[in-house]
């Protein structure tokens, strides 16, 4: 189905098809197709589905349009609030809103708020209103305490990655987010995961919601080529040398468990001349969208990352993810390899393994459902046999818990002592 049968307005639909043609789009994502007809109807929807599905546009076409049926005022009033778990998905988002406005009869004002920066600015953004606000939860409520903002006549809520936003314990800001929104409203909410507390969350705020389940990872990105390269741990960064000059990767998104670990393995990257940056909590807002600059004009060629920091990193054609530290949980393996093959993109996730970390590889590998071949590369054959004790402590931390336990966090510090003799 074109995107000219999705149910937008005559009106609008040029403005809309010339924008969507800017950014390369030829049809509708499954998402799109099934969600975009029962928003623009008014009814809620749940969404399954990726970072990578097409969601973003699949909820920001038809608020656009109703934006435009809405009466203005002066300050204008807050029609459309979009929730993120990250500063780095926040400035994706309401970049791909602000291009999908772009060729629209009147003028549609979208402001991005989040947190580690100055408020002030964003304050001073806000005067004078904004019809659609994405924001992180905790600078929302910061801001509102400043009276920077209303959203009590907010008519569309969008919780995007809903499981990150809990992940991330925005838990309790977003209880009172809800509170403070009018209760009739349309309500979007989608999620890549849903365990219990999701579940709760969508049955507590959603009335007869459409559900939409666009199939996990792996099915619906079969052009993603797992492989699993086994490898002494104290070997990963000569190996991941050697296979970004031997494989000629233009790209690579490498990683890691902890801050320490990027720093380093970026600078040892660099001492050979690898065009190579960390990217971590611990940056300034600045220094990463620095860095997420170059790496899209090519000019850094990996990128070495911790996983809070690198959600929401939307980069197309992201040919190379590698698990240089196994990721701690099935589902951050989802997120991780989902950064790669996004919209049709094929890609390459590659994995290390060493003797430490094939029982934790093994149960993600179970709870994903796929078996990924072993494979050994010439001249860096694992010499370890036997899991020593916590060999790779950063990538076995538990499978199961969300956040660190004191146990979680034995091991990073054992982790950073590592990393310090690579
Ligand atoms: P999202 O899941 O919204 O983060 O989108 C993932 C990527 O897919 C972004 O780079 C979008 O620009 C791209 N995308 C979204 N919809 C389409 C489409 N219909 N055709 C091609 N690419 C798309």
């Amino acid at each position: 189905m074109p995107f000219s049968s999705l149910g937008f307005s005559p009106a609008l639909l040029p403005a809309f098809l010339r924008a969507i043609g800017d950014k390369g789009y030829r049809a509708p994502t499954a998402i799109q197709s099934q969600a975009i007809p029962a928003i623009l109807l008014g009814r809620d929807v749940v969404g399954s589905a990726q970072t990578g599905s097409g969601k973003t546009a699949a909820f920001a076409l038809p608020m656009l349009q109703q934006l435009a049926n809405a009466p203005t005022g002066t300050p204008r009033p807050t029609r459309g609030l979009i929730l993120v778990p990250t500063r780095e998905l926040a400035a994706q988002v309401g970049e791909a809103i602000a291009g999908f406005a772009k060729y629209l009869p009147q003028r549609v004002k979208v402001a991005v708020v989040f947190g580690g920066v100055s408020i002030n600015p964003q304050m001073m953004n806000l005067r004078g209103g904004a019809d659609i606000v994405v924001a992180t939860p905790g600078r929302l409520l910061d801001l509102l305490e400043h009276n920077a903002l209303k959203i009590s006549e907010v008519s569309t809520l969008v919780l995007d990655e809903a499981d990150r936003l809990l992940d991330l314990g925005f838990g309790e800001e977003l209880g009172r987010i809800l509170e403070l929104l009018p209760p009739r409203r349309q309500n979007l909410f989608f999620s890549a995961t849903f365990p219990p507390a999701i579940e709760v969350l969508a049955e507590s705020m959603l009335h007869d919601p459409l559900r939409i389940e666009v199939q996990a990872v792996p099915e619906t990105k079969p052009d993603i080529a797992q492989r699993a390269i086994q490898v002494d741990a104290s070997r990963r960064t000569q190996l991941l040398r050697h296979l970004v000059q031997t494989e000629k990767w233009e790209r690579a998104l490498v990683f890691v468990a902890t801050k320490h670990a990027a720093e380093i393995v970026a600078d040892k990257l660099r001492k050979v001349h690898i065009e190579a940056e960390p990217f971590h909590g611990e940056l300034s807002q600045g220094k990463r969208t620095q860095v997420l600059q170059d790496f899209r004009i090519k000019a850094v060629q990996v990128v070495v990352a911790t996983d809070v920091a690198a959600r929401g990193i939307d980069i197309a054609q992201m040919p190379v993810v590698v698990n240089y530290d196994l990721p701690r949980s099935a589902v951050d393996y989802t997120h991780r390899i989902g950064r790669t093959g996004r919209a049709g993109e094929s890609g390459l996730a590659v994995s290390f393994v060493s003797a430490g970390t094939e029982a934790h590889f093994k149960l993600i590998e179970k709870r994903q459902g796929i078996k990924v071949q072993r494979e050994q590369v010439e001249g860096f054959e694992p010499l370890e046999t036997l899991a020593p004790n916590a060999a790779d402590p950063a990538s076995t931390g538990g499978i199961k818990g969300k956040r660190p336990s004191k146990k979680d966090k034995l091991r990073e510090a054992a982790a950073r002592a590592q990393t310090q003799d690579k």
